[in-house]
């Protein structure tokens, strides 16, 4: 009998009432499941623990934990779902019923692909919570894929890093999204996960005599500055994260300086730019590499500071710098972000958020509701989700999130429709530039109108996000119609 207090040391947040429902929801599973077993030969059981255990430690509610352990009840074993409702209510049934259409999917080549990611981004829509127990489900799965027959193997593991893994990071949950990679990578991409691990086997790379100088030395430097240290420790990279990154350096791994880096968490912001200072007083840093994310935090919304240092003694090191915020964001992601700012329970989808650093997100739902063809949807997926992001600003210093690539235009019809289809020229930095100029992040970008301005076709070459290129279209179409109109009209 697996021990649900497993389960409740994972997190603080539950009280009586919490742990109730999920040892209701733990019985239920069990006796449901009683006569199953995976491919392993152990009883199923141990599956729908393991994701309900997952989604306590990612810090779920009791009612996403309960959801976890009946999320095969329904699919895999004859309860019926009226029974389910009577016991746990609809709002439980309702996840349960998400994640149990998420199922069904299969990644069979580049068609279903597309499919499946329409799915999740219908599920998403609905309620995020069905992505993140799908995600703790899939987890498990393939931390256990070796049990599973060799020809299915490869298309779990490829699936799990082609969707599972990327909408983990896009949601911010790094260590869910390290630790999925890192489970399929050796099945997903076996000769290269064998390269890595011949690279990493002969390499005399280890860096753990110069970490533990720079840890004893900075300790006690913080301490005299008397900077309070919440933890200092050693972050290892994840495998496929750093066979990603080789790959870039040409397999050097002597041009790769995280491989394990230092990580100092400290009570506040302030703190975090001291210890820096401190940091960079001790040790020269290489030049290129300080990275403020604090100030302009990655897409996903990871912050934090970056700086790799000469130790003195011929070692290079990179530290990070954070608050035990930016750390929880860092692990928990959205979840961290906006699931507990719920109102009522019902907060849990992202329509309709504030929280500009997932704006994406609900531009994604919209466009899912406008785009119907798969290859289309996809084609705007790859460029709006998937690729690089740059941050730019408006003079009142809101910040705008934009693809790589976006120009001044892609600005204006972030800003607003009627800015963009009147756009005249723009203000980078309080120069003037044409609409076809590229931004890069940290621009301070200005946008004048003239109400007799319109777009013209040359825009649709200046547009990158799929936004821009869509009002443009509509006008153009809309235009050309009243242009034909208008010659019918005479002739
Ligand atoms: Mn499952």
């Amino acid at each position: 009998m697996l021990d649900i207090n497993e389960i409740y040391n994972q997190t603080s947040k539950l009280d009586a009432k919490d742990k109730a429902l999920i040892q209701k929801a733990y019985d239920v599973a069990h006796e449901a499941h009683k006569d199953q077993l995976r491919k392993s030969g152990e009883p199923y059981f141990i599956h729908v623990f393991a994701t309900a255990k997952n989604l306590a430690h990612f810090g779920m509610d009791a009612k996403t934990i309960a959801a976890g352990f009946l999320h095969d009840v329904l699919e895999d074993t004859d309860t019926p779902e009226e029974k389910l409702v009577e016991e746990f209510g609809e709002e439980i049934v309702k996840l349960v019923n998400g994640v149990t259409k998420l199922g069904k999917v299969k990644y069979q080549g580049h068609a279903r692909h597309v499919e499946s990611l329409r799915k999740f981004f219908m599920a998403m829509a609905d309620d995020l919570r069905i992505l993140i127990i799908k995600l703790a489900d899939r987890l498990h799965n393939v931390q256990t894929l070796e049990h599973v027959r060799i020809d299915k193997r490869k298309r779990i593991a490829l699936e799990t890093i082609e969707i599972h893994a990327r909408l983990a990071d896009r949601i911010g949950m790094n260590n869910l999204k390290g630790n999925l990679e890192d489970a399929a990578f050796p099945y997903a991409y076996p000769e290269e996960y064998k390269k890595l691990q011949e690279i990493l086997a002969n390499t005399k790379f280890d860096n753990t005599k110069d970490l533990d100088l720079v840890t004893d030395k900075l300790t006690d430097e913080l301490k005299n500055q008397k900077i309070h240290i919440v933890e200092i420790s050693r972050r290892e990279k994840y495998k496929y994260s750093l066979w990603n990154k080789l790959v870039k350096y040409n397999l050097d791994i002597e041009k790769i300086y995280d491989v394990v880096a230092l990580r100092v968490i400290v009570d506040n912001i302030e703190d975090c730019y001291r210890t820096l200072g401190i940091v960079h007083s001790i040790w020269n840093p290489l030049p290129g590499r300080i990275k403020d994310y604090i100030a302009t935090p990655k897409p996903n919304g990871y912050r934090s500071l970056h700086t790799t240092i000469f130790t003195g003694t011929g070692g290079v090191v990179e530290v990070q710098i954070r608050t035990p915020e930016m750390h929880a964001e860092a692990v928990y992601g959205i979840a961290a972000h906006f699931i507990y700012k719920e109102t009522g329970g019902k907060n849990f989808t992202i329509k309709g958020s504030k929280d500009r650093k997932f704006e994406w997100l609900s531009q994604l739902q919209e466009l899912h509701k406008t785009v119907d063809d798969p290859e289309k949807f996809l084609q705007h997926l790859q460029m709006d989700l998937f690729k690089d992001r740059i941050f730019v600003f408006t003079p009142r210093g809101d910040v705008v999130d934009l693809p790589e690539g976006a120009t001044v235009i892609d600005f204006a019809y972030a800003i607003h429709s009627d800015i963009g289809n009147h756009a005249q020229n723009g203000l980078i930095n309080n120069k003037n530039a044409s609409l076809g100029t590229k931004l890069a992040s940290r621009d301070i970008v200005e946008i004048t109108v003239n109400p007799n301005t319109n777009p013209s076709s040359k825009w649709l070459e200046y547009a990158k996000t799929s936004m821009a290129k869509k009002h443009i279209n509509t006008y153009l179409r809309q235009n050309s119609l009243l242009s034909k109109f208008r010659s019918f009209a005479k002739f």
